[in-house]
């Protein structure tokens, strides 16, 4: 089949080396040129474990295309895949719908014969509808259906995620869109569910299952709170929680807040897609209130552990959203690095894979370290804000050899209390 791809982020990339591997014709289009210059050679534009070999796999085979060219991509396309970014909405925080629009406007006059548009983008409701009229006015004469087709890839697991995927929601009632589709998911229809609905169900599914995703951790995160002043243990408590299959055991970690470019955008989203349908959705709201204000906090907390140090030095390990992706968009650690620096304290900071998105973000406000290691010369106490199992496995002897002052302040429970105390750490934990 030939897919034609609109974005090449970290839903559109991924995506397209992976329908490659599968032996469609795929054709990546972004307007970006240094990406698609990149692409071209085989250089990945950001990072997702094994994207890079199985990039270079499909060049070299010839399954995978990459262009800047609308036109290019478009011609002969049986299925196009709308995957650019949309994000909130500076004043409103509704989602910015201009990226998807202007796709679908641009792509409308390429089309040539039959074809399926598909919207990978998370889109508020009523999307579908939009993108028909506006590809219809773009060119009354084209022959197209528009589907929902949300994408529910993790983040530093894109690759493994689009090869074993939980499910595949289909949002049509097009018989002629859903025969495509069918035919796209055949590889995967034996181990997960292809799930056809309507249309603007499957755009609210999307919705629905990131904001109960985010609520599931803000409830977590307030149970830790609940445990360190009730002298419980959440490691036990989320345990204990997780062993019941109505409940499950994912999503029950406490951290800094959720983060990335998805949780905080797409909850945001939902509350504003509720407020215009007059419904009160008072969960997410009061989980984007308290993943906001949990940053604060935190923050709070690592600046009170240092406020009596002359001129401290905060140390950081974790600047991606999470382990496994460079991705720091609306990175937990970002904001709590930003509220350190009002306190005018110094910060150096180091990340496996996050470094240059979070120079981006944060400029020459702090320093940034080139191993895990060198971050701790001098420092007065350890902040660890991401999960990454290199920290993990960290020689904690020679990191405490380096500090100046032997605290940790670890928002992701690391590391053993024990091993820790024994160096000598004051050791400070999230629920305990
Ligand atoms: P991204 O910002 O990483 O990538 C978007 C890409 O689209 C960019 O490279 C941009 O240059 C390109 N682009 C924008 N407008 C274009 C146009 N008119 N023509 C060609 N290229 C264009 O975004 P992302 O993280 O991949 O997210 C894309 C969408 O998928 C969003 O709606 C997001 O909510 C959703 N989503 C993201 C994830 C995730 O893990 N990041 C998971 C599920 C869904």
């Amino acid at each position: 089949m030939q897919i034609a791809i609109i974005g090449t982020g970290y839903v559109g990339l991924p995506t397209g080396v992976g329908l490659a591997d599968l032996g469609h014709k795929v054709i990546c289009i972004d307007r970006e040129k240094s990406k698609i210059e990149k692409l071209r050679k085989g250089e990945i534009t950001l990072f997702e474990n094994g994207l890079e070999d199985l990039l270079k796999k499909n060049l070299q085979n010839g399954n995978i295309h990459f262009t800047t060219s609308m036109k290019e991509g478009i011609n002969n396309a049986d299925i196009v895949l709308i995957a650019v970014g949309t994000p909130p909405h500076p004043i409103t925080k509704e989602a910015d719908m201009k990226y998807v629009h202007a796709a679908a406007t641009e792509l409308a006059q390429y089309l040539n014969k039959y074809t399926v548009i598909a919207t990978k983008s998370t889109v508020p409701v009523g999307t579908g509808d939009a993108i028909e009229c506006l590809i219809t006015k773009t060119n009354p004469q084209a022959d197209f259906d528009v589907v929902s087709l949300p994408e529910f890839l993790r983040e530093g697991f894109a690759v493994y995620d689009f090869f074993n995927p939980d499910r595949i929601v289909i949002g049509t009632d097009s018989e002629r869109a859903k025969l495509l589709l069918r035919e796209l998911y055949q590889p995967f229809a034996e181990k997960s569910e292809l799930l056809f609905v309507k249309r603007r169900s499957s755009e609210t599914i999307k919705y629905a299952s990131n904001a109960f995703l985010a609520i599931k951790i803000h409830y977590i995160n307030e149970m830790a709170d609940f445990c360190e002043k009730a002298n419980a243990d959440i490691q036990e408590v989320s345990k204990g929680m997780g062993l019941d299959s109505r409940i499950g055991n994912k999503f029950l970690n406490p951290g800094p807040g959720y983060g990335g470019s998805c949780f905080p955008k797409d909850t945001h989203a939902m509350h504003f897609m509720a407020k215009q349908n007059g419904v009160d959705l008072t969960l997410i709201e009061a989980a984007i209130k308290g993943n906001e204000k949990r940053k604060q906090n935190i923050a709070k907390k690592i600046i009170s552990k240092v406020s009596h140090i002359k001129s401290p030095k905060v140390a950081v390990l974790g600047l991606a959203f999470k382990g496994g992706t460079d991705d720091c968009r609306e990175s937990p650690a970002m904001e709590i690095i930003f509220e350190i620096l009002k306190c005018n304290i110094d910060i150096i900071a180091f990340d496996p894979k996050g470094i240059k998105n979070a120079q981006e973000i944060l400029g020459d406000r702090i320093e940034f370290a080139d191993d895990m290691y060198s971050v701790a010369d001098n420092a007065d106490i350890l902040v660890i804000l991401t999960e990454w199992d290199d920290f993990r496995c960290c020689d904690l002897e020679r990191i405490s050899s380096k500090m100046r002052n032997k605290i940790i302040f670890d928002t992701r429970n690391l590391f053993d209390l024990e091993i820790v105390e024994k160096l000598g750490f004051s050791y400070n934990r999230i629920g305990k």
